[in-house]
């Protein structure tokens, strides 16, 4: 590697890939290449990335397990950073677990039952990473992150350390973090409680996960944020777009607010459906849909 990947390889120990395809790193399997993708060997050599980064002027983004993210179809210029799945040490202290960021949102509920500890049920189903997880305060309607986080460990260019929950502003799928930050661990309360009875609703709420949403294709989950009082999947039924086609890319038959990749669609056809639901649903509703999913990379002027 030459130039400042070449740079950033010198000074990083984890795996520094150029030209790296994004699509198959995240669950609706479209969108261009990162410059750099970076795997911090730990945090130390995270620390060191950042540092360099700055020095650099290089951009960073941060990649979790893209089960909410649309990459652009020019891919991502300057350096995506994706943490192991066992970055940083972790500890269980009474109720309280100290996971890494990396590690699938599943393990909060897994390594709670191992300690029988319970409140984590609403995670079920929902893919991803704890960090992606933090930084989308996401949940479901039996709970959030916000309800069990306690702290985070962030890191950022000037150095690291552990953060209140509360000024994190968690709100629905909200969260704000200072600028550049990376989540590195997350620290949540559960409580001790009947684990049999956990379990059992988590494997129903996944169950009824995979009546009703279509699992088998690729897909970033819900696109749009239901409006306050409304869900956003039956506005987009009313306004005729359930199974609606752009190029690849098509409004999900089972759940119309999942827009599912039908093998070959880019990011240009999953944004050109963004935008006829959300012309289509304020003419009749006059209600704007937001979007939940995180644009990553280089998109045009108005794309987004
Ligand atoms: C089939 C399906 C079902 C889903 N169901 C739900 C659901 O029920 N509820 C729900 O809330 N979501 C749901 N989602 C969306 C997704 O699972 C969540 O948003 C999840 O929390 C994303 O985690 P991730 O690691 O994949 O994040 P990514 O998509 O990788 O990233 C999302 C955002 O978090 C940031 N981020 C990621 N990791 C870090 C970090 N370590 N530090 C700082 N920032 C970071 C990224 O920069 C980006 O802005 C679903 C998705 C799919 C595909």
């Amino acid at each position: 590697m030459t130039g400042w990947r070449g740079e950033i390889a010198r000074r990083v120990r984890g795996e520094c890939r150029p030209d790296e395809p994004l699509a198959p790193r995240t669950s609706i399997r479209v969108g261009g290449p990162a410059d750099l993708l970076v795997r911090p060997a730990d945090p130390a050599d995270l620390a060191a990335l950042l540092g360099a980064a700055r020095q650099l002027g290089l951009p960073v983004a941060i990649l979790g397990g893209g089960a909410n993210t649309l990459v652009a179809d020019a891919g991502v210029r300057g350096l995506v950073v994706r943490l192991p799945t066992d970055f940083g040490e972790e500890r269980a202290s009474g109720e309280r677990l100290l996971l890494s960021a990396g590690a699938p949102i599943a393990r909060l509920a897994s390594r709670g039952h191992a300690l029988g500890l319970v409140g984590a049920e609403f995670s079920a189903g929902i893919p991803g990473t704890l960090g992606g997880a933090t930084a989308m305060n996401a949940g479901t309607r039996l709970g959030e992150m916000k309800q069990v986080i306690s702290r985070v460990e962030l890191a950022t260019a000037d150095g690291a350390g552990f953060v209140e929950a509360a000024a994190l502003q968690l709100a629905y799928r909200h969260c704000e973090l200072p600028p550049g930050a990376v989540v590195t661990r997350v620290e949540c309360q559960l409580h001790p409680g009947d684990v049999a009875a956990s379990r059992a609703a988590m494997e129903a709420d996944v169950a009824h996960r995979r009546r009703t949403q279509p699992l088998s294709q690729p897909s970033f989950g819900s696109t749009f944020w239901n409006p306050p009082g409304r869900f956003a999947g039956q506005l987009i039924e009313a306004v005729g777009l359930k199974g609606h086609r752009i190029g690849g890319a098509t409004f999900s038959e089972l759940h119309a607010n999942f827009i599912v990749n039908l093998g070959q669609a880019t990011a240009l056809d999953v944004l050109a459906l963004v935008r006829l639901a959300r012309a289509r649903v304020e003419e009749r509703f006059g209600i704007r849909l937001e979007t939940e999913v995180r644009p990553l990379g280089q998109f045009a002027p108005g794309e987004v």
